[in-house]
């Protein structure tokens, strides 16, 4: 295992223009987005133009070809600036076109990968449904055969861009009895197809800026074209697309965790209590050193999982047992982590800010309540100690 890591020229220079760009056109509207709670279609766009849609997307298939580390490098710039577009990022990217980028035929790659990396089209991932949360493989969406293809019906809950995707990566039970070992297979379903609805869109405590969306589908008929993967494989394309989310997600948390830190440093040099800045009290420098350290301790575990994935390559059917096994409780070990010390950082970061941390439309507010989610979605950190713990018991340490 390597553990050596230093970014290359190029991957710096890409960084700095993300920031750069983030900067200037991010940042500036992401109060009144969480104010307003309107996706933020505007900035969308100028991401989409500038391809950042498609970061680890190799660019024969239209995507900037900087693979999982400058993914990563993406989704920390986003977490330093506004969550909301990581998750909207993370949607699209880790679980739309992975998968396509993974499991589609070539015809797929060409019809749905191209323009969802090129930025011309938005992609989500539906997997949760009413009864279906953790337990996962148990989903009642049923796919039944019809013709050459197959008819679906059923509820999907809580699909990041639901609102606004044109394509679902949607995973639907072709055997219920056989539930995830073989039941599920993925499928690619547009917007607009007869029998697909957008439901309700939830109200949330953070992410104001993306649609936690509703998916009601009614004999929804498709060909054999919009299947991905192999039938029945879908709870395999759902877990492997995850794996790439949570090292995202790790690496949003870590962006968070920046800024949360930063804005505290600085904070604390500048506010004065009994005649001294707060930062000189011994107090505050244990809250700051321990955010320190679990920024660096993060970014090590993020950009290591990423190098990981990238040394493994795109095609699973080369990946070795092993292999797969080690990327799985990496994956779930920096989201897991990294989303608690976000929210252990971010929630220190706002005390020191004391009463002004819990003032709203402060950035540190929105921090909180946009960091929240981590420890939930892509699988919940319960989940994830399962993950290692199954692997720890199968493998060891
Ligand atoms: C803002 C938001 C965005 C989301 N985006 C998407 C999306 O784009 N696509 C998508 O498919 N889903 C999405 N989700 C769904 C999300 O992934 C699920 O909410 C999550 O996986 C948990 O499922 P659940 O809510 O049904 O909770 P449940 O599974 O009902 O869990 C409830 C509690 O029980 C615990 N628990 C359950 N089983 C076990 C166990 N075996 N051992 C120990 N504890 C257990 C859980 O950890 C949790 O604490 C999103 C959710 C939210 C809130």
């Amino acid at each position: 295992m390597a553990i050596e890591f230093s970014f290359t020229p190029d991957q710096e220079a890409f960084r700095a223009a993300v920031r750069t760009f983030l900067e200037r056109e991010v940042a500036p509207i992401v109060a009144e987005m969480d104010e307003t709670e309107q996706f933020p279609a505007a900035t969308v766009g100028r991401m989409q133009q500038e391809g950042y849609f498609g970061v680890p997307i190799p660019e024969e298939y239209g995507g900037l070809g900087l693979g999982k580390v400058g993914y990563c490098l993406l989704l920390e710039e986003l977490g330093r600036v506004d969550s909301s577009h990581g998750a909207i990022v993370g949607a699209h990217t880790s679980l739309g076109t992975i998968p396509l980028l993974y499991f589609g035929t070539e015809e797929q790659k060409r019809k749905f990968l191209v323009p969802a990396a090129k930025g011309e089209k938005l992609l989500a991932f539906s997997l949760t449904e009413p009864g279906s949360g953790s337990d996962s493989g148990a989903v009642l969406t049923v796919a039944e055969p019809a013709g050459t293809g197959f008819r679906l019906t059923g509820t999907k809950l809580y699909v990041t861009n639901g609102r606004e995707a044109d394509t679902v990566v949607l995973l639907a039970a072709t055997d219920p009895k056989r539930g995830p070992n073989g039941g599920v297979t993925a499928f690619l379903l547009d917007r607009g197809m007869p029998g697909l609805t957008v439901g309700r869109c939830e109200k949330k405590m953070g992410l104001h800026g993306t649609s936690t969306a509703e998916l009601d589908l009614d004999h929804v008929e498709v060909g054999p074209d919009r299947v991905l993967g192999p039938v029945g494989g879908g709870f395999v394309v759902a877990m492997t697309a995850l794996d790439v989310g949570r090292v995202s997600l790790g690496a949003c948390s870590l962006g968070a965790m920046e800024a949360a830190t930063s804005g505290a440093l600085d904070f604390a040099q500048k506010r004065v209590q009994f005649g001294q800045p707060i930062a000189q009290h011994e107090a505050i420098q244990f809250k700051l050193a321990d955010m320190a350290m679990k920024v660096h301790a993060l970014r090590y575990l993020v950009y290591q999982a990423a190098a990981h994935q990238d040394g493994l390559g795109t095609d699973p059917s080369r990946w070795g047992r092993r292999a797969r096994q080690e990327k799985t409780r990496e994956a779930a070990t920096v989201k897991c982590l990294g989303s608690e010390w976000a929210s252990d950082v971010i929630d220190e970061a706002l005390q020191i800010h004391g009463g002004l941390g819990y003032i709203r439309g402060t950035p540190i507010e929105r921090a909180y309540r946009d960091a929240r989610i981590g420890e939930i979605f892509e699988g919940t950190n319960e989940i994830q100690r399962l993950v290692v713990a199954r692997d720890l018991l199968d493998r060891g340490l």
